[in-house]
């Protein structure tokens, strides 16, 4: 048996949380005030999931390129491929904010957004 320490991101009081886990199975969650912290640490310590943000190149807009984020949060063990795709895409101005800019991200089934609009330079 191991144990994981973790502090729960999911809001400001930021309990922290001790994981039993037997391999890759996690036993108890300790330490969380309400269930949120509890789901947390499971997902975490089993498949960790991340918001993807980053910016991409765009032609002719008014700075030279454009944030994007992720719709959801995608799993951490793909996020070198996801990045990796943000790093092909140019796109072209004007774009308005929560455009997809990419489907499917790294076969994640979750969209790239644009998380601004930007208009023609
Ligand atoms: S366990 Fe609940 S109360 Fe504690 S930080 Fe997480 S969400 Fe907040």
């Amino acid at each position: 048996m191991t144990e994981k320490e973790l502090i729960c991101v999911n809001c400001p009081m930021g309990c922290r949380l001790t994981v039993t886990m037997e391999g890759k199975e996690v036993l108890s969650v300790k330490g969380n005030t309400c269930p949120r912290g509890e789901a947390y640490a499971r997902q975490e310590c089993v498949q960790p999931m991340r918001i993807l943000t980053s910016t991409v190149r765009i032609n002719n807009g008014t700075h030279r390129v454009l944030p994007v984020i992720t719709e959801k949060e995608i799993p951490l063990e793909l996020m070198e491929q996801a990045m990796a795709e943000v790093r092909e895409i140019t796109v072209d101005a004007p774009v308005e904010v929560d455009t997809v800019i990419l489907e499917n991200i790294a076969g994640t089934g979750v969209n790239l957004i644009a998380s601004r609009s930007m208009k023609h330079a």
